[in-house]
């Protein structure tokens, strides 16, 4: 994803751009924007910009191996936490169990909710969560 495909997000789009620029990223960022206004997208486009072995001025080429790979959100050195829900009584899910359905869902609706997400995976009235257990696991690799 581009930062070019994000609507109304120019002022964000050149702080991350100078951030990168300068070499003052934070070891973790946090997106929040309000439904609709293409916080996630701007995740993903900052994700891809960062893995992106061939850099334009404040794009991801969009073209090398890199880019291609988090486009398709198969980037090995990107990882997605997102709530999720168990399959069967007494799972612990974690997210990397619907990859699968994540990579559908973002590819068709990169500005769905997480309303969407868990309707996408067949929730309907349960909640989703992103475990302890999700948080362990992560934290050891
Ligand atoms: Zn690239």
């Amino acid at each position: 994803m581009f930062f070019s495909d994000i609507i109304a997000q120019e002022e964000v789009h050149e702080q991350l751009v100078h951030a990168v620029q300068n070499n003052r990223l934070s070891h973790a960022m946090i997106f929040l924007a309000p439904e609709g206004a293409g916080g996630l997208p701007m995740a993903f486009a900052f994700t891809q910009f960062l893995v992106c072995e061939d850099r334009q001025d404040n794009e991801p080429c969009g073209r090398c191996a890199a880019c291609v790979k988090a486009a398709q959100f198969i980037h090995p050195d990107i990882h997605y936490s997102y709530p999720v829900i168990p399959r069967k009584s007494g799972d612990k899910p974690i997210s990397t169990d619907y990859i699968a359905e994540w990579r559908e869902f973002v590819s068709q609706q990169p500005y769905g909710n997480a309303y969407d997400w868990l309707q996408f995976i067949g929730a309907e009235n349960k909640q989703g969560n992103i475990t302890t257990h999700e948080c362990r696991t992560s934290s050891e690799n």
